[in-house]
């Protein structure tokens, strides 16, 4: 397909079929214009987000999943395929998250697509977790560790427009600062909670690296060690297929380390948690729910304290920071 033709179809689908949303977020008008910018697809928001930064103006991104919808099994909607077939660059998250088996299709046709997941794995293996023998993909949860991806988003960038690779070069070095200065500023706040009290129990297996990154003791960095800090009933992918032994486990956890609240995530049903409150009433445990839920494979409304990827894990930390504290006063 030529290029012009594709730009007609592509302006034709904006026009008779992209929806209300897409036209308010104001990214697909400009995803269909030849002005000279980079158009940049990313699988998630947490991505986009960091593509947006090393990007700046030189970059048309959309984000193909957006708001409370799960990533790990999104299957393509209409007008998705043209939307990934138009993009310059695809950069997604890979290690298995988006395992939607026509997402994975579309992402394997793709001519730049960039698996920024597998690429941390390349530049920093040591660093993996692996659940059940299976890799986690949840990897931007340890910011430090995230801004691994920074390195590959820019050598992207530059191959795609060489002649402002300063620019891309110079946002991206901005950008690991920052993260990186984010990143000691969290585990300050989390370890002024004291050791006893730093365990998390969420829906799903979503915060494996949250937990090694910003609950765990320094000397707890071996997996046998931190893994107590965080413990979650489903798997790496939520499903609500809960066993007994799930439940089992998650309320001989809770015993065990007199673990108060278990926290909610924004886009997982609360189901597993409510039957697991109420199996340890049942036993005379006294667990509750926080009332603020953590966001875990997703990010925040626009407007929202989580609506770009930094405010979204400090977000986080303060929703632990105020239901801990309630609970030890
Ligand atoms: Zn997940």
């Amino acid at each position: 397909m030529s290029a012009s033709i594709k730009y007609i179809l592509l302006i034709c689908l904006g026009f008779f079929s992209c929806s209300k949303q897409e036209k308010t977020q104001g990214n697909w008008s400009s995803w269909t214009e030849k002005n000279g910018r980079i158009k940049v697809l990313s699988t998630t928001a947490m991505i986009d987000d960091l593509v947006g930064e090393v990007g700046g103006e030189r970059v048309d991104r959309l984000t193909l999943i957006r708001g409370e919808i799960d990533p790990h099994s999104y299957e393509l909607v209409k007008g998705d395929e043209e939307k990934i077939a138009f993009a310059e660059i695809v950069f997604n998250n890979g290690l298995g998250l988006e395992h939607g088996a026509s997402l994975q299709y579309q992402l394997q046709k793709h001519p730049h697509k960039v698996a920024l997941g597998n690429e941390i794995q390349k530049r920093a293996k040591e660093a993996m977790i692996f659940v059940d023998g299976k890799i986690d993909p949840h990897v931007w949860m340890d910011i430090s560790l995230w801004a691994t991806a920074i390195d590959p988003i820019v050598e992207a960038l530059s191959q795609a427009d060489p002649d402002h690779t300063n620019f891309y070069v110079q946002n991206g070095a901005k950008l690991r600062e920052k993260m990186l200065a984010t990143h000691q500023d969290l585990i300050e706040r989390l370890h002024a909670v004291p050791e006893k009290s730093r365990y998390l129990v969420t829906s799903h297996d979503a915060f494996n690296y949250f937990a090694r990154a910003y609950l765990a003791e320094r000397d707890e960095q071996t997996q046998e060690k931190w893994q107590k800090r965080f413990v979650a009933p489903e798997g790496l992918a939520p499903d609500g297929q809960l066993s007994s032994a799930d439940i089992q486990k998650t309320i001989d956890h809770l015993s065990r380390y007199q673990i108060g609240v278990v926290f909610p995530e924004s886009n997982v049903s609360r189901d597993s948690l409510k039957k697991i409150v109420s199996a340890c009433k049942e036993k005379g445990l006294t667990v509750k729910i926080s009332s603020a839920a953590l966001y875990g494979d997703a990010m925040g409304p626009a407007g929202s304290a989580a609506d770009n990827y930094l405010k979204m894990i400090g977000h986080n930390s303060t929703v632990l920071l105020q239901e801990w504290k309630q609970i030890h006063e």
